[in-house]
C-alpha cells in the first residue's frame, strides 16, 4: 500500500526559514503550499514571489493570525482578516484561491470560521484547506518527525501542517522527507476532498461543522 503526503507550510513567510524550506523542497522536487500571514506577506513580497516562482501554491492564512476567526466576535475584523490578505497576495494567486483558517493548535471545529469570514470566502470563491496531521513542529522542534511519521502511517492521504517559522525545527525536514520516500510515500501538491469543506466558494460540509453561529 502506498501513502500520499501533501506538505503545507503555515505562518510565514520568514526571511530566514522560507528560503531554507524552499531549497529543501527543490532538492527533492516536491511542490507544496505556503499559507502566508497577510501582514508578513506585505513585509516580504519577494518571498511570496519566490514561493510562486518555484512552482508552489500560495494560500491565505489570515491577516494578523491572532485568534481563530470564529472566536473574534468582530465581523469587520473577521472580514478584514480574509480580504486584506487576499488583496495583498491576489496578483500571485492565479485562479487558485486557497484559505487555511487559523486553528489555534490544530483543532478542527466551528471555531475556525465566523459568519462574516465565511461569507467573504464564499464571495471570493475560496477553497478552505484543512488538515489531518499537525505534528507540532512549532512547539517540539526536534520531536515532531516522530509524530509526523505516525500520522503518515495512519492516513491513506496525509495533509500535514508544518511551519516555515523555525529554522531549528526545519533542519529535520530533509531527514523526514528522505525517510518518507524510502517507505514509498508519494508526495503530491493537491488535497483530498475530506480536507476541503469549501471548494471554490461552495460548501461541501454543513456550515455548522466549521463556522460558529454568529
Ligand atoms: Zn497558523
Amino acid at each position: 500500500m502506498t501513502f500520499d503526503l501533501t506538505l503545507t507550510f503555515d505562518n510565514g513567510p520568514d526571511p530566514d526559514v522560507t528560503p531554507y524550506v524552499l531549497s529543501i523542497l527543490a532538492d527533492f522536487d516536491i511542490k507544496s503550499t505556503f499559507f502566508v500571514v497577510g501582514e508578513k506577506a506585505r513585509r516580504y513580497p519577494e518571498l511570496c514571489r519566490m514561493i510562486v516562482d518555484q512552482g508552489h501554491w500560495l494560500g491565505n492564512h489570515t491577516w494578523s493570525h491572532t485568534l481563530p476567526l470564529g472566536l473574534m466576535r468582530d465581523p469587520r475584523q473577521e472580514t478584514f482578516e480574509v480580504l486584506e490578505t487576499h488583496r495583498e497576495i491576489s496578483s500571485l494567486l492565479g485562479n487558485r484561491r486557497l484559505f487555511r483558517p487559523m486553528g489555534g493548535g490544530g483543532e478542527i471545529g466551528p471555531h475556525l470560521l465566523s459568519t462574516a469570514s465565511l461569507q467573504a470566502l464564499r464571495e471570493n470563491r475560496y477553497s478552505c484547506v484543512l488538515w489531518n496531521s499537525v505534528p507540532g513542529d512549532w512547539r517540539d522542534h526536534h520531536g515532531w518527525p516522530v509524530q509526523a511519521a505516525a500520522d503518515l502511517a495512519r492516513n491513506r492521504w496525509t495533509v500535514m501542517v508544518l511551519h516555515d517559522t523555525s529554522l531549528e525545527a526545519m533542519t529535520h525536514l530533509p531527514q523526514f522527507i528522505g525517510d518518507a520516500l524510502s517507505l514509498g510515500t508519494r508526495f503530491r501538491q493537491d488535497f483530498p476532498e475530506g480536507c476541503l469543506p469549501i471548494k471554490d466558494g461552495i460548501m461541501a460540509v454543513p456550515v455548522s461543522e466549521i463556522c460558529v453561529a454568529h
